[in-house]
């Protein structure tokens, strides 16, 4: 469910909304393209899927600072008291700017170096989620040397099949991701012996968008023996993150995604018994359909095949082209009962093969200057945007009812080019 939606418009056609703004005024005033976040849609999802656990006490809701990062959406997200899983140092700096409690931050990721992990410890973080052998001596260091304690939980990787995209699939032996389920227990015992380090947490993540049950419940189960193992073994394990990766729907003709609902079942029944306390890292689910990208078109150009050639491109979202995602495009003004479809290559300017938002998609007959609205965006949309083909980034727009604000404005080329140096040799 989102608040973007046709409604009556300020030129009187049913313009495409977010929430009570028309898109086509913004587009005016913003220029084109540009993400839009509604706010609603944010608080919403994130409501939806803290209520699912409000039975279980102490839980705390990660959301994945990695899926959209916009410091509008992370300060939407903080007032309702979302913790933030975060991956790096600017994912830290972001979620402590927008006055996330840092005892509400867990540290993700292979690769944290010392500097981060120092950081982090200042901060008095919740815990790190620690991926390898070598970065818990790292960590053991680091927190020794500052006379800190690092609470930590291994992110186990339980190679278990997500069935989801294969770039986007973490929790199978092959993947970079966590340490293996076999060699967890004696890692532990490791940890307990090390300086500065406090095993108190369990961390699993399989995957990203995965729309069945199934490889969840295979993995909690695995987290479920490993916990009452550990617990056995005398370790003090308070808590189990069982990170994010619930699905949401990107088309309107295929089912649904299991309800967060569904879910929270699942994970009481695999875990509730531990009697430790739940974390999730929800990234997706939160802020994916709580985007969208709004581009306008610039030439239709016809042949054997027809092209819609638009302004935004694979550097703006470049899931279509990276994972063969699948993103509805709505024309902003909705076209008339009747209108001619067309199947069409919906392409950006960029001079790659690979830049397309959608192929052979049958759309309601579009010209230049239309606008259309790419959705479900707002995960792994903008913050995997680039520069590609010196093209500027486009701008963020947040949402809220009849009100907006440009989080993130369009930089000018001027600004482009001055965050650059040329040698002095030259
Ligand atoms: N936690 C970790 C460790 C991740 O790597 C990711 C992304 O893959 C997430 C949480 C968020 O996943 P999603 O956006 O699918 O909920």
């Amino acid at each position: 469910m989102h608040h973007f939606a046709y409604r009556r418009g300020v030129s009187h056609a049913n313009v495409l909304h977010a929430e009570e703004v028309d898109l086509c005024a913004l587009a005016a005033a913003v220029g084109t393209p540009f993400y839009c976040y509604s706010t609603a849609t944010l608080e919403r999802h994130y409501r939806v899927f803290a209520e699912a656990f409000a039975a279980h006490p102490g839980t705390l809701v990660c959301y994945s600072v990695k899926a959209n990062s916009n410091l509008g959406v992370l300060a939407t997200l903080a007032k309702l008291d979302a913790g933030m899983d975060v991956v790096s140092e600017g994912e830290l700096r972001r979620a402590l700017a927008v006055g996330v409690p840092p005892e509400r931050i867990a540290f993700s990721g292979v690769g944290k170096t010392k500097e981060e992990m120092a950081l982090a410890l200042d901060a008095g973080i919740f815990a790190f989620n620690v991926e390898s052998e070598p970065e818990l001596r790292a960590l053991s260091e680091v927190a020794d040397a500052r006379g800190r304690g690092a609470r930590i939980a291994f992110r186990v990787n339980p190679d278990v099949d997500a069935k989801t995209h294969h770039k986007i699939s973490t929790g199978k032996a092959e993947n970079k991701f966590g340490v293996p389920f076999e060699q967890a227990v004696s890692l532990y015992r490791q940890a307990a012996k090390l300086p500065g380090i406090l095993p108190v947490g369990i961390h699993m993540h399989i995957g990203s968008q995965i729309t069945d049950l199934e490889p969840f419940r295979n993995a909690f189960v695995l987290l479920h023996d490993l916990g009452a193992t550990l617990r056995t073994a005398g370790f003090a394990i308070e808590f189990v993150n069982l990170g994010g990766g619930l699905g949401i729907p990107y088309r309107h003709d295929e089912p649904a995604p299991p309800l967060p609902a569904d879910y929270a079942a699942l994970v009481n029944r695999a875990v509730g018994d531990l009697g430790v306390r739940l974390l999730f890292e929800p990234g997706r689910l939160i802020a994916g359909n709580a985007g969208i990208l709004v581009s306008r078109v610039i030439y239709v150009k016809q042949g054997d095949k027809t092209f819609t050639i638009i302004d935004a491109a694979m550097n703006d979202l470049i899931r279509p082209t990276l994972y063969e995602a699948h993103h509805e495009i709505l024309p902003v003004i909705e076209p008339m009962p009747g209108t001619r479809a067309v199947v069409t290559d919906v392409v950006g300017p960029v001079c790659e093969t690979g830049d397309y938002l959608a192929r052979g998609r049958p759309l309601p007959e579009l010209h230049a200057g239309d606008l259309v609205s790419v959705m479900t965006a707002g995960a792994y949309g903008a913050v995997l945007a680039s520069e590609y083909n010196s093209r500027l980034l486009v701008p963020e727009v947040l949402v809220s009812g009849s009100r907006y604000c440009v989080t993130r404005p369009r930089p000018s080329y001027d600004d482009m080019l001055a965050a650059e140096r040329l040698p002095e040799w030259i």
